[in-house]
């Protein structure tokens, strides 16, 4: 069935929409969420293990007092309540990578529920995302999929598992149903996993990278008639990997829906695979029930008391948060919406506010980050945090173009001089021998050649065509190889043609 002739605008004129979102979140914490084996990212298969995250008869679970922090930090940024007494619970299924045959989660205690997130989805407005629930689980094992053409089990002639992220601790974050959102929809819940992301890392509890995998979303859609009561069948799409691929997964599903209903038909419960190179999804498993997972009392561990005062001491100690501190620096740097937009989606913000601690004025130090340093991450393929050059760096190169040691030209040779690692600016200055020439005796005389050299020029100045000295400021640039002030050139040679600038 096709979708493409179904505009979303039209579609939901007639249908609205009900979202659900469920985030998982792997913690960075040190060690993984029930023993004490280390959790560090592209290590060789299988090294680190151990009988607990192995599943091995005899060994007993302990739970990990930074995870439980953690969560409850999300928790208390999210404005949910904190459980003053929880139990994990056991969700029984079968996976090749769950050596337990059983996940450690939470069920119906979780550690933090009822909360909310206002979510700014186009500058001037915000939808207020409800939180269900924030509760902590460890994550499974890792199944590759060897032989076939797409990494799938379909074709492979062997799969092989490795078990080194099994037993990481995972913080799910759910929502409340969104409603009311029409055709905003997937633009609200790309904001949605935008905005928790930014608190997320803020919080500095994850990494939260997507595409490895580190922040992981599921996104439940129904549609229902304008005006029913009732809400239509839910799919969740599993995994989808992108924020703007949560955008169009929204969309796509949305689209996919109305056409099932436009056509008599009934939208199946089921999950569904996002495909980034269609922007389709396709059906999964049909969904199980909660009662399929046979949930209980995990009855290996002790349920968790957090105490209120340590609690309160956490909730006293969170940090700004994302949407509090862009409002305050755009404040203060005199941005608009937009501008601050665009830092942040360049991620350019922590770099900014550095550089401006470091003494850059604010215009300038969004001026390197923005332009040049932009224009070279990009070339090479790379975030700004990860090109070798430092807040201090870039407002060290702004005080020398301040200073008049340094035009633009200079300023941007030496900036490639840092990016190739020789050193502080004013160390690639010395070691290049690049500064603008100061040296008012040698300037009159690469003047006074050009003058000789440009009659022609030279005499249409003095004849009150100001506009021909740029010929002349261009040989001066030339034969001093840019290292001239080009303003302080340009006053030189009207004045000895006997012209005021
Ligand atoms: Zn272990
Ligand atoms: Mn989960």
């Amino acid at each position: 069935m096709t979708t493409t002739t179904l505009s979303l605008e039209d579609v939901l004129t007639r249908y609205e929409p009900v979202l659900g979102l469920e985030v998982h979140v792997e913690l960075g914490t040190r060690t993984k969420m029930f023993c004490g084996c280390p959790t560090t990212f592209g290590a060789e298969p299988n090294t680190q293990v151990c009988p607990v995250c192995l599943g091995l008869p005899g060994s007993l679970p302990v739970a990990n007092r930074a995870a439980v922090e953690a969560t409850i930090r999300i928790g208390l940024a999210l404005n949910c309540q904190i459980a003053t007494w929880c139990r994990f619970a056991r969700k029984n299924y079968f996976y090749p990578d769950m050596p337990k045959n059983y996940q450690i989660s939470q069920y119906d205690e979780p550690l933090c529920f009822d909360g909310w997130l206002d979510v700014e989805v186009e500058p001037g407005r915000t939808v207020r995302v409800g939180i269900e629930r924030v509760h902590l689980e460890e994550d499974t094992g890792k199944t590759q999929h060897i032989g076939g053409a797409t990494g799938r089990i379909h074709g492979a002639t062997e799969s092989l598992v490795d078990y080194n992220r099994a037993g990481i601790p995972l913080v799910e974050i759910v929502t409340k149903p969104i409603t009311g959102t029409g055709a905003l929809a997937p633009a609200v819940a790309r904001a949605y996993v935008t905005t928790l992301r930014d608190v997320i890392r803020a919080l500095g509890v994850s990494d939260v990278r997507m595409e490895q995998g580190s922040l992981r979303c599921d996104v439940n859609t129904s549609l229902h008639p304008v005006g029913a009561t009732e809400w239509g069948t839910r799919t969740e799409t599993k995994n989808v990997n992108s924020l703007r691929s949560v955008e169009r997964a929204v969309r796509s599903e949305i689209l996919r829906q109305a056409a099932v209903l436009d056509a008599g038909g009934q939208v199946i419960q089921e999950t569904r695979h996002f495909h980034e190179n269609t922007g389709e999804t396709s059906p999964g498993r049909s969904k199980e029930t909660a009662t399929d997972y046979r949930y209980f009392p995990e009855p290996d561990l002790v349920p968790l008391a957090p105490d209120p005062a340590w609690v309160e001491k956490l909730r006293a100690e969170l940090p700004e948060m994302p949407a509090v501190r862009r409002r305050r620096l755009a404040a203060a740097w005199k941005l608009s919406d937009a501008d601050m937009q665009a830092i942040v989606n360049a991620g350019a913000l922590d770099l900014i506010e550095a550089t401006v601690a470091a003494g850059a004025a604010p215009e300038a130090a969004r001026k390197w980050w923005l332009g040049e340093l932009s224009r070279v991450a990009n070339e090479q393929g790379v975030e700004l945090s990860e090109l070798p050059v430092t807040p201090t760096h870039v407002a060290e190169l702004q005080t020398l173009v301040d200073s008049g040691r340094l035009n633009d030209r200079l300023a941007r040779v030496v900036l490639e001089g840092v990016l190739a690692g020789e050193g502080t600016p004013e160390q690639v200055m010395a070691a290049r021998g690049l500064e603008v020439v100061s040296d008012l005796g040698a300037l009159e005389a690469a003047v006074d050649e050009a003058i000789a050299a440009n009659a022609d020029a030279a005499e249409k100045v003095r004849g009150g065509k100001v506009a021909a000295a740029g010929v002349l400021v261009g040989a001066v640039m030339k034969a001093t190889r840019g290292q001239a002030d080009a303003k302080k050139v340009r006053e030189l040679i009207l004045r000895k043609l006997g012209v005021e600038g």
